[in-house]
């Protein structure tokens, strides 16, 4: 059998093969060298094929998600990606440890990394991708033109030759027309490119993509090509076997960007046409051809308004957006690329392929948005993803708790949607985005969010220029409103005290727990509470006063003199909240004293100074002497019927970590304390009969 995989990778490009179904025989166990969402979403599908997995992973990585998915994980050193992920030798040792009889690379990583492709057919391992040929020959974007070019696939018109002079990089620039675009030839990830709108410009723009493409890429070569100025970056997946077929599954739209990075990807294209779509269809296998292409690769083209298209470049491997085409031709194409690996037939011919609804896809960054996406790090401390269903997926590698480190992309997850029209598509990504709510850092939920309801883009009236041209709409921060959110926080803060005192009732063994003493609530008699906030940099103070109407617990929620009526229930982080009769289904997470509220689309992070707990206290104590919040006895300092004087302490109990105590009204004497220490107190409860002189 190993004997056969050999012959596969080594020699088996556009040669018949006869392996029929036993193909996924061949493959007993795939080692994926990659982390985060792309290895737990190639497990998923090994899985399901009944292939084992094996993971690897960092020292960063050691409880990840991944880890726990595979059969089996091997650490493979330091958190860094050089002295890990990158690492050939290393991942090729933990595939012969394991037993892996195949590698799939994800994205990223040694994904396209011809070395890595050759390495694993040298140790007898199936590389889940092209040849190391294939990944070589569009590793450079300058070589990949030339052989474009030959190909007959249309270009973008430019200079990518060899002689590197400033002068001829210059004379080309002035013959292709300014604007131009410098491009780093090994470049990726939008590095090492630079618009150079006039010849003054050339110079500077010249030396600094030339810097960033050397800092990027050790290599400093530069392509010129002209400069579109309201493209559409649309892209064509392909899939070719090892038998010479190859078929295209669609075109994927993914325009909108930031600095020249995807953020929100669609298929299909908003406008596009059948006959469009097959053109560019064609012209994606005709360079697939050109370099006796096999598995899933991505055939990435500037598409101009006037409907001409243009090569860019090719992705020799599975793209992060792949999901949207998966969605919208009800294809797994990780097991297309596992069944192809393996020498079996693509699945579906062309005329067998259907596209079907629309689907886009949204990455969820840990990055602040309104600081130039400036990537965040730290624990994700709370995380909500939306309910999943045939309309929704999330793709994603981490878990609550979990850290998004300094080491690696900040991709927190991916969020897919998938409806019958791109209007109807389009609400499902808005309403799925409200409830995707991640806590601990900064994250791009609410520009998303944004994104998706933008009517020009709702439209589809885009290009990639999109995000720069819409910044003021775009880019809004969460505005407090105070009529609202404060009531909420509020009403939050104290059904949360209520909760915690009566869990450690529940959780109590004293027989006589006061718990369930309903008599303490008197009609008409109020206790107060004061909250102290801090919101965006300012502080609030909200003032709570419960009373009991009927069975419901009633607060009259004041902040600056504005009122509310409350009343809620919390269920884990889900509150439902009546603010002044308008019911209200938030969320809000949070420990300690630092709290995010979710409400709508909006994410407010707030904080809790020190409760002042007993604000009211004269009030509660005039009023009989009732306890001012849920708590516990500490304990009693005076027996029954001792004569105390004004202000002499009486009882200790404690609530939210703060100790608090009640003390004599006025001078007098205790008749009887209704409570011991250690008991639970309802707040509201009479502690004790007190006696005037
Ligand atoms: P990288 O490999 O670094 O991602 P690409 O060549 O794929 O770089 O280009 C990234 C993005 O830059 C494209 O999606 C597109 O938005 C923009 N871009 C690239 N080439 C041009 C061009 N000639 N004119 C206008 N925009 C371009």
């Amino acid at each position: 059998m190993l004997k056969v995989l050999l012959d596969m990778v080594k020699n088996a490009k556009h040669r018949k093969l006869d392996l029929n179904n036993n193909s996924t025989t061949v493959m007993k166990k795939l080692l994926i060298a990659n982390r985060g969402e792309i290895a737990c979403r190639i497990i998923d599908t090994a899985r399901e094929m009944g292939i084992r997995t094996v993971a690897v992973y960092s020292e960063a990585d050691r409880t990840s998600l991944h880890v726990d998915l595979a059969d089996e994980a091997v650490f493979i050193g330091a958190s860094p990606v050089r002295e890990s992920y990158l690492d050939i030798e290393k991942i090729i040792n933990a595939a012969k440890e394991t037993g892996a009889d195949a590698i799939h690379p994800g994205y990223g990583f040694l994904s396209e990394n011809a070395e890595f492709c050759r390495s694993c057919a040298d140790n007898q391992i199936l590389f889940v991708g092209p040849s190391a040929d294939a990944i070589s020959s569009m590793g450079s974007k300058s070589a990949a033109k030339k052989i474009m070019e030959k190909a007959g696939v249309p270009l973008v018109p430019g200079y990518h030759n060899e002689d590197q002079s400033p002068a001829t990089l210059r004379k080309h620039s002035d013959e292709t027309g300014y604007p131009v675009l410098l491009k780093a030839s090994a470049g990726g990830g939008g590095k090492g490119m630079r618009i150079v709108w006039n010849a003054d410009e050339f110079d500077e723009s010249l030396d600094s993509a030339k810097r960033e493409a050397m800092a990027s890429f050790g290599d400093d070569k530069m392509l010129v090509e002209k400069y579109l100025t309201q493209p559409r970056h649309v892209e064509i997946q392909i899939f070719c076997d090892k038998q010479g077929d190859g078929v295209y599954l669609f075109e994927r739209d993914c325009s909108v960007q930031r600095r020249h990075q995807k953020v929100i990807e669609e298929s299909p294209a908003p406008g596009m046409t059948h006959e469009l779509r097959s053109a560019m269809g064609k012209a994606a296998l005709q360079a697939a051809e050109a370099i006796n292409y096999e598995g899933a690769g991505t055939v990435e083209f500037l598409l101009d308004k006037d409907g001409s298209f243009y090569f860019m470049e090719m992705n020799t491997r599975l793209q992060v957006e792949h999901p949207v085409t998966e969605m919208v031709t009800n294809q797994d194409l990780v097991e297309w690329q596992l069944k192809v690996a393996c020498g079996e037939p693509l699945p579906l011919a062309q005329n067998q392929l259907k596209l079907s609804g629309h689907a886009f896809e949204a990455r969820i960054y840990a990055e602040d948005p309104e600081n130039d996406f400036l990537p965040a790090s730290g624990i994700i401390s709370y995380l909500k993803t939306p309910a999943i269903s045939r309309h929704v997926r999330v793709d994603t590698g981490v878990r609550q708790g979990d850290e998004v480190s300094v080491y690696y992309d900040p991709m927190i997850a991916k969020l897919i949607v998938w409806d019958e029209s791109r209007e109807k598509a389009l609400m499902r990504l808005s309403s799925a985005l409200r409830e995707f709510q991640v806590a601990g850092m900064k994250t791009n939920t609410i520009f998303l969010y944004s994104l998706a309801n933008n009517q020009t883009f709702r439209d589809g009236d885009f290009d990639t220029s999109f995000i720069a041209k819409h910044q003021k709409e775009l880019f809004r921060k969460a505005e407090l409103d105070t009529s609202i959110h404060l009531p909420l926080i509020a009403l939050y803060l104290i059904l949360h005290q209520e909760k915690s005192a009566s869990q450690s009732a529940a959780s109590s063994l004293e027989p006589n727990s006061p718990w369930n003493y309903s008599n303490a609530w008197r009609l008409n008699e109020t206790l107060a509470q004061e909250f102290k906030l801090e919101i965006q940099q300012k502080e609030y103070t909200a003032e709570v006063e419960q009373r009991k109407r009927r069975e419901q617990l009633i607060y009259k929620i004041s902040f600056n003199g504005v009122v509310a009526e409350a009343f809620g229930e919390l269920d884990g982080e889900l509150l439902r909240a009546n603010l002044n009769g308008h019911q209200h289904r938030v969320y809000v997470s949070g420990d300690e004293n630092s709290y995010s509220l979710f409400v709508d689309d909006l994410h407010v992070d707030f904080k809790v100074s020190q409760p002042d707990l007993g604000l009211d206290e004269e009030a509660a104590l005039g009023h009989g002497l009732a306890a001012p919040m849920n708590g516990t006895v500490v304990a009693l300092l005076v027996g029954p019927g001792e004569k105390v004087k004004k202000d002499d302490a009486l009882l200790v109990m404690e609530a939210m970590k703060m100790e608090h105590t009640i003390r004599a009204p006025c001078d007098g004497k205790v008749l009887e304390f209704f409570y011991q220490a250690k008991d639970l107190i309802d707040g509201g409860s009479e502690i004790l009969s007190f006696e005037e002189n």
